[in-house]
């Protein structure tokens, strides 16, 4: 994800609302992931906010977490299947899809990653950074 920006706190829960969790640092900085993998998640580009590592979850029995990659894991509620989060491994960080928040004003859409894998029938308005794949992993390590 691109260098931290703003953060602030804020919380969500699921559709069945068995799952709740509230984030001390989330990023105002909304990114959307167009790889392969957030795409066959979502159904389409994964537009997420990176959500840190300070969190605290109510009904974490709820989630079933699976490994997508050795670096991370994405998780759902096993009840009604809202995806809840993408978490890195090691760093223990999450980044949260958009659709999980209540709040959602003060936010800017910063930053479009794996974009040479977005598909060629969409596109989002506006100008923003964007990273092609290799770009992300040679930053980051992983995508
Ligand atoms: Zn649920
Ligand atoms: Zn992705």
């Amino acid at each position: 994800m691109s260098e931290e920006s703003k953060t602030k706190e804020a919380k969500g829960s699921c559709l069945c609302g068995k799952v709740s969790m509230q984030f001390q640092h989330v990023s105002t900085a909304l990114g959307a992931c167009h790889c392969r993998m957030c795409r066959k998640w979502g159904g389409s580009a994964l537009l997420a906010l990176s959500s840190g590592t300070q969190v605290t979850i109510e009904g974490e029995e709820h989630i079933t977490a699976y490994s997508s990659s050795a670096w991370a894991e994405r998780g759902f509620c096993k009840h009604c299947g809202t995806h809840l989060f993408y978490k890195l491994k090691q760093a223990q960080s999450y980044t949260v899809p958009l659709g999980f928040f209540e709040e959602l004003s003060g936010l800017t859409f910063q930053h479009e990653i794996f974009i040479d894998e977005k598909p060629d029938c969409y596109a989002f308005a506006g100008e923003r950074e964007t990273m092609t794949g290799a770009e992300v992993f040679a930053k980051y390590g992983a995508g």
